[in-house]
């Protein structure tokens, strides 16, 4: 085992985790005058922020503060406090400030103007190299903390020990654990007297058991322009049919909800109108002026205007496609896809275990933020603004220690 003797020097951090997070808490903290030591146990950088970018970096939301904090569910009022600080425009501002220009979508949701990742990360990465007191630390892999803060790395074969005055975790959930967000972090807590939530899958997909005939589909089907119900709950967006059961965006807006009803009665039924836009009537309307010789499904194609994947689903019930089945087609579920899939975690450090800026109240001196935090949102912008605006929160326990750069 080697140890660094690190004088304990008040101003220099530890932050472990380089997503978004732990990147922000690193760019405010140098913008403050402190030293930073970035540690992560990848070998690159915001390796989820960079698959993030693989669908269109969703950054936030330009919707109304109420809309958008509503998104954190029971955290909705802390959210309006932390977004007050460190609001959607800002975080616009600060991609400005690293030549990444943002748009507005038609949805209201914000993107990079390039949408990948890629960009902004490479000039962040470069503005954080600006500062002499930055320093970054690749392949360490925090094993464990002490509660006077000495932390405990594994580096290729090495075990290295290394004492700080302040340290914060931003070591993200428990998904895409090829990405480094492996939810190990939640062995080591225990010791601390640091109270953790279960993590569980968020933003997720759900098993039910289809059909032989959906079960053997090679492809997926892309269902656009459909609503799903699930108990007083309805989303209006796409959905995928995978051969395991259900995702997409739809289904992600009510995963809390169907898990939790998953938890309590190892099923849910949700239920999907392929046709939102025509009502029961008109589509019975037009179900009695079906030609006789015509195909039922040229007959869905022409007359109804359904695509062909969601044809291909109603003829899972070939003998009954009916009005009544195109606008409330069931589902029953009965599991939660696994975390490693999910698009982002619910559960984490508890909430109630932490000062108003994430600093434990049991171990002075360490810090929280991000997807680790006991919190969850839906997709569309909320996952990452929350990063940023917890990280911001971190940071204002921190005053500034000599003149900006
Ligand atoms: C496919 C996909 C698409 C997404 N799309 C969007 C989107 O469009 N919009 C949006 O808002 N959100 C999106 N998200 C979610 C978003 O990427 C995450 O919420 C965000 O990256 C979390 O940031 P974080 O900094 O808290 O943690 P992470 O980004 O998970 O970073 C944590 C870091 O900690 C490191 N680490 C973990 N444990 C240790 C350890 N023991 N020692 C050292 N280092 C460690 C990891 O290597 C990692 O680099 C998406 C996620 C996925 C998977």
């Amino acid at each position: 085992m080697s140890t660094e003797s690190n004088s304990i020097d008040e101003h220099k951090i530890a932050i472990i985790g380089a997503g978004p997070a732990g990147l922000f808490c690193s760019t405010l903290l140098l913008e403050k005058g402190y030293q930073v030591d970035l540690y992560d146990q990848s070998s690159g950088l915001a390796k989820k922020f960079l698959i993030a970018g693989n669908g269109g970096l969703n950054l936030t939301h330009s919707e109304n503060i109420d809309s958008f904090t509503s998104k954190y569910y029971e955290n909705k009022s802390l959210f309006k406090e932390l977004l007050s600080d460190f609001s959607p425009n800002d975080l616009r501002e600060f991609c400005d400030k690293l030549g990444v220009e943002t748009f507005i979508g038609t949805s209201g949701r914000v993107f990079p103007k390039k949408l990948k990742a890629a960009e902004m990360l490479l000039n962040w990465h470069k503005y954080l190299n600006s500062f002499s007191g930055f320093r970054l630390f690749k392949k360490y892999k925090l094993k464990e903390i002490l509660k006077d803060k000495t932390l405990t790395f594994e580096y290729l074969a090495e075990t290295k020990t290394i004492k700080y005055h302040q340290v914060i975790l931003a070591l993200g959930g428990g998904s895409w654990k090829k990405t480094g967000s492996d939810g190990s972090w939640v062995e080591y807590m225990e010791s601390l007297g640091i109270e953790v939530a279960q993590l569980k899958p968020m933003n997720c997909g759900f098993e039910t058991n289809w059909s032989e005939f959906l079960k053997k589909k090679k492809q997926r089907l892309y269902l656009k322009n459909i609503s799903i119900e699930f108990g007083d709950k309805s989303v209006k967006a796409e959905m995928v049919i995978t051969n395991f059961g259900i995702e997409g965006t739809a289904v992600y807006a009510l995963s809390k909800y169907i898990r939790e009803e998953l938890e309590r009665n190892n099923k849910a039924l949700v239920t999907i109108d392929l046709k939102p836009d025509l009502s029961l009537e008109e589509i019975k309307s037009r179900f009695l002026k079906k030609k006789a010789k015509e195909s039922m499904s040229n007959f869905l194609r022409r007359s109804v205007k359904l695509n062909k994947d969601a044809i291909t689903l109603l003829n899972e019930n070939k003998d009954s496609i009916s009005p009544e089945l195109i606008k409330d087609f069931k589902v029953t579920l009965n599991s939660v896809r696994s975390i490693d899939e999910a698009i982002s975690t619910a559960g984490g450090v508890c909430l109630e275990g932490l000062t108003t800026n994430f600093e434990s109240k049991e171990v002075q001196g360490l810090y929280f933020c991000g997807e680790m935090l006991n919190y969850e949102a839906p997709t569309g912008g909320y996952l990452l603004q929350g990063c940023f605006s917890t990280a911001f929160r971190v940071t204002q326990n921190f005053p500034d220690v000599t003149p900006r750069k």
